[in-house]
């Protein structure tokens, strides 16, 4: 963007982690220090922004020093992004351009302001704190998310930030919402990266060659899951409530295999301990593991289920994906049957236990609402988990059936051009009384925190993005998604709206 003179071109080997002449270096270093830590160079952008698995996890080991390894060796390399939030009232209204979290910038520190979103002329600079008035909805151009402002220029959409306040300029309420997360998942991931599971699990292949391969081979030991610490929790729940006015009306857990089991307990309990009882969970079999099920497997699950008292909330997530393992499928046919007859008996354990039905569906819309038009009445409680089908088929869908709710997920931060359609074209017609947030974390973070581990405080982008494709307020946004998720989970909500009376009933 902008002039490019020599000064300005990007290290080739900072941006690796191998330049070795430091600040006297003539080529640009300067995106490690970003303000917000979006760099806006692709190569840059996950550089040390996620924990090395293999430094991490103890038994294993990084072949790798830390200046050559991609990712973070300890906490004090990580660079993750500092949690913030998007402008809740809606950017069309003016924003302050203030950064929010912990970082570098100097008072010195400015951004520029170009001359428009596709004119790369700087014609002003503004300083960390000053305040800019939007003028438009932000625009795509050159691959930057750029914001049309007044007086007459654009600058980056990742350099707005600001609070909600009321009149009084008080923090306003904000309640959190996460529909779908694998908490367990999400939390091991935020303490030793990605690859937690390395050595945990058989390598399915035979005669397996790759170098680093993650799964145990013949003759290697496996590994012990990580624990899960109460600390790991509480330290989530301390950065949740760094975000200004943050009030958590649930996290849903979605435990989907028979070894997620005792971590889901484990994180309803201190869900009750250290968060008023707002973590829930519903159980069920994923349809990529449709194998594994069995009446034993349905029997341990719906145990789970009954000691997790109210905070055992419905049952999934099932459904069908015919993608994950599309080459299996095409290759024994039958293997579809059997994915549709698990499906139907998770089914019949929502519909007997008169809970709400999660479906997960992938590259199997039609195959999935079929199955739910022919199995499910149509007043029964169903949560579209990840839905990526076609607005038509869900509207339609939507109109028969009052009590189905759809689930938007953090893909819908990522295509912001109008022309990139899906989720987005999805976000502009799906009504706002049927629609959940969720971020399926550790997966499918955000736009500003791609590639790292998505958790509930990300909510406030995902959203910001249904905002943007409605035309409304944030702050709207995430207050309907409260009342939707409060009404679908069942949760009374005179309760939400006091925020104080406790949610810690056993059972
Ligand atoms: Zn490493
Ligand atoms: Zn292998
Ligand atoms: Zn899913
Ligand atoms: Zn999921």
């Amino acid at each position: 963007m902008g002039q490019d003179s020599f000064s300005k071109k990007r290290c080739y080997f900072f941006d690796r982690g191998r330049c070795v002449y430091g600040d006297s270096c003539s080529f640009n270093h300067s995106l490690l220090k970003d303000c917000c830590g979006d760099a806006a160079s692709d190569i840059n952008k996950y550089h040390k922004k996620n924990l090395c698995s293999l430094f991490m996890v103890p038994g294993l080991e990084c072949p790798f020093t830390s200046s050559f390894c991609w990712n973070a060796h300890g906490l004090e390399e990580l660079r993750r992004s500092p949690l913030r939030l998007p402008p809740l009232d809606g950017i069309q209204r003016g924003t302050l351009l203030r950064c929010m979290g912990a970082h570098r910038l100097s008072e010195a520190d400015a951004s520029e302001v170009w001359q428009s979103p596709s004119d790369w002329e700087v014609i002003d600079r503004v300083k960390v704190g000053d305040t800019v008035v939007a003028d438009g909805v932000p625009v795509l151009a050159d691959g930057y998310m750029m914001v049309p402002v007044q007086p007459a220029g654009a600058v980056e959409l990742r350099y707005f930030s600001c609070v909600a306040t009321d009149e009084k300029g008080r923090a306003r309420d904000l309640p959190i919402t996460d529909s779908h997360i694998h908490l367990d998942e999400m939390l091991r991931t935020r303490r030793y990266g990605f690859a937690w599971y390395a050595k945990t699990m058989r390598c399915g292949y035979l005669n397996c060659a790759r170098r680093r391969c993650l799964y145990a081979h013949e003759g290697e030991k496996l590994r012990p899951v990580p624990a899960l610490r109460p600390q790991d929790l509480a330290e989530l729940g301390a950065e949740l409530a760094k975000l200004p006015g943050s009030r958590i009306v649930g996290i849903v857990q979605s435990c989907c295999t028979v070894e997620a089991i005792e971590d889901t307990l484990q994180l309803v309990k201190w869900g009750r301990e250290m968060m008023d009882g707002r973590i829930f969970a519903t159980f069920g079999i994923h349809p990529n593991d449709f194998d594994v099920h069995s009446p034993e497997v349905q029997m341990r699950l719906e145990a789970a289920l009954d000691l997790c008292g109210v905070q055992g909330v419905g049952w999934g997530e099932c459904g069908l994906d015919f993608n994950k393992r599309a080459d299996e499928l095409d290759s024994a046919p039958q293997m579809r049957q059997q994915m549709q007859q698990v499906f139907i008996q998770q089914i019949q354990v929502a519909l007997k236990r008169r809970i709400p039905l999660v479906v997960h569906s992938r590259d199997a819309e039609e195959e999935v609402f079929h199955i739910l038009d022919e199995h499910v009445p149509r007043d029964h409680y169903i949560q579209l988990h990840s839905f990526m089908g076609s607005p038509s088929m869900l509207l339609s869908f939507l109109a028969q059936r009052p009590n189905t709710y759809v689930s938007v997920p953090g893909a819908v931060t990522w295509a912001w051009s109008s022309q990139d359609g899906g989720l987005r074209e999805l976000a502009k017609v799906l009504p706002v009384d049927r629609l959940l947030l969720e971020t399926d974390g550790p997966y499918m973070a955000p736009a500003p925190y791609r590639g790292q581990e998505s958790h509930p405080g990300h909510v406030p982008w995902v959203a910001h993005a249904l905002a943007v494709a409605k035309g409304l307020r944030t702050l709207d946004v995430i207050e309907a998604a409260s009342r939707n998720f409060c009404r679908f989970f069942g949760l009374q909500e005179e309760r939400e709206e006091k925020g104080k009376e406790s949610f810690n009933n056993q059972k």
